[in-house]
């Protein structure tokens, strides 16, 4: 394996070196009070993040982890759950939800298309008598790269009263997330994707609404308890032993939060993906997202000639170490998907459309190269 490759995929990404730095920190006591400080420095830090003045709490686990926790903790077995199904992630969220027990109906869009605020309210306008209890959503679609219209779901929902708890795993820190403004009870993300950090913590906010709603529900939960969780954080603990080297990641990606702002990092993945799309639909290739939804974060892109991607990823991580990530479920063989997100930025992706564009002639597929660099850079200017 080459040192260093370009890791194009929607997670884990890219760490700048002072992030790794962070991580070979030595160990200290997580029930001293070097570890208390420290959990009080990354808790302030992210409710700035996920723009909250509410809880945020940080989890041992993948980004999963942190979607079960959402779920587990406000509901009941039974419980009626109106599940948003835009991809893979979004099919994942209804699924743990069935798994503890609720009964989950999904309103499922075409893969590449947004969830329509408009039917989410229409359906919970029916709902006169309150059945359903909460929302499952993804903010962006990874898997298809679509971004949701969460502000105005958010919306629809607040109107019902139900909760809504939401998978911001690859949005958060990228993508505009207001969670109190907007009304988000539940945001779940985690450390790999645009926070610049490898995979191992979990991230959850979690609302006055959501409290109210732990203290009656009643699916089991144990590692994911977020009563326990936030009791042991008032103490400047946590209930189990914490992932020490990913919070001292944490911390020194925090500070880069800090210094250059949450609405510039917002603007800086805006213009990074308006750069990768246009670049790659100059080289003559076929963006699959509806493009009024289309992701800041992640790119999905038709195979060329609708043939598997497999033979291009493969020359383009051999050859370039370029590395980029396929389809996922029913569209493993339709599309591949850049990911540029947290770390990545003009460079990495002017890099991926000319090896892109090069791998493509190597395998004979008509690619303009010279258009795809020009229209990026156009963009980027
Ligand atoms: C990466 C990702 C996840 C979490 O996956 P893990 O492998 O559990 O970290 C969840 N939702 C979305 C939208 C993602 O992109």
């Amino acid at each position: 394996m080459r040192e260093s490759q370009l890791l194009l995929i929607p997670g884990p990404t890219p760490v700048p070196p002072s992030v790794l730095r962070a991580h070979s920190r030595p160990m200290i006591n997580h029930r001293g009070p070097e570890f208390a400080s420290l959990q009080q420095e990354l808790v302030d830090g992210l409710k700035g993040v996920f723009c909250t003045s509410g809880d945020v709490l940080i989890l041992t686990c993948s980004g999963t982890g942190a979607m079960e926790t959402a779920v587990v903790n406000v509901l009941s077995p039974g419980d009626l759950v109106l599940g948003m199904v835009i991809g893979a992630f979004g099919d994942r969220f209804a699924k743990i939800a069935e798994v503890y027990g609720a009964r989950v109906e999904r309103m499922e869009v075409e893969w590449g298309k947004a969830a329509d605020p408009s039917r989410v309210a229409e359906r919970l306008r029916r709902d006169k008598n309150k059945e359903i209890k909460a929302v499952v959503c993804t903010h962006n679609e990874s898997s298809t790269g679509v971004t949701n219209p969460l502000k105005e779901i958010a919306q629809a929902v607040r109107e019902h009263g139900a909760l809504l708890l939401v998978d911001a795993v690859s949005s958060l820190g990228a993508i505009e997330l207001r969670t109190d403004d907007w009304g988000v009870d539940i945001v779940a993300s985690a450390s790999q994707k645009a926070l610049m950090n490898p995979p191992g913590l979990g991230l959850v906010s979690v609302s006055q609404r959501a409290w109210e709603a732990s203290k009656k529900a009643k699916m089991p939960r144990f590692y994911f308890d977020i009563q326990q969780a936030k009791s042991f954080q008032e103490k400047g603990q946590t209930p189990w032993t914490p992932a020490l080297p990913q919070m001292y990641g944490l911390q020194e990606a925090l500070s880069q939060f800090k210094e250059v702002g949450l609405e510039a990092m917002w603007k800086r993945h805006a213009r990074v993906a308006e750069a990768a799309r246009k670049g790659v639909a100059a080289m003559g290739l076929k963006l699959f997202a509806d493009p009024a939804y289309a992701s800041n974060t992640v790119t999905a892109i038709h195979n060329p000639d609708g043939k598997d991607s497999a033979p291009l990823r493969k020359l383009l991580r051999e050859k370039y170490g370029l590395v980029l990530a396929g389809g996922q479920a029913k569209l493993s063989d339709k599309i591949f998907r850049i990911g540029h997100m947290g770390f990545v930025g003009e460079t990495e992706v002017l890099s991926a459309l000319a090896c892109l564009g090069m791998g493509l002639k190597e395998l004979g597929f008509e690619a303009d190269t010279q258009a795809a660099l020009a229209a990026a850079h156009e963009t980027l200017r």
